[in-house]
């Protein structure tokens, strides 16, 4: 959530920054090093935010006691894996043939 505050913060930052300096993407040298860095700050913006609705899933699924179960296979989800990764809602194995492209 800090993450996100923040970033929203210095997201308004670059946008006042930019409305006040009048910068014209096009025109301004600067331009495109601002429209680059505004896009850059929009991802991560993104992912925090993508990433705070992955842990509210893991609240969830902690609330409905399903967290340490996979919820592809049912099996236990290993207790290091959550460890490493604790958003993580299916055991290694269903992990690596679902990422599997
Ligand atoms: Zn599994």
């Amino acid at each position: 959530m800090r993450l996100i505050d923040s970033l929203a913060r210095l997201w308004d930052d670059v946008v006042a920054a930019s409305a006040l300096t009048g910068n014209d993407d096009e025109h301004d040298p600067e331009g495109a090093t601002v429209a680059f860095e505004r896009a850059q700050l929009r991802d991560v913006l993104k992912q925090a935010r993508a990433d705070l609705e992955e842990l509210d899933r893991a609240a969830q699924r902690v609330a409905a006691g399903e967290y340490w179960v996979c919820e592809r296979c049912g099996e236990p989800i290993p207790a290091a894996r959550l460890t490493a990764r604790p958003t993580a809602t299916t055991c290694v194995g269903c992990a690596s043939t679902n990422t599997r492209r």
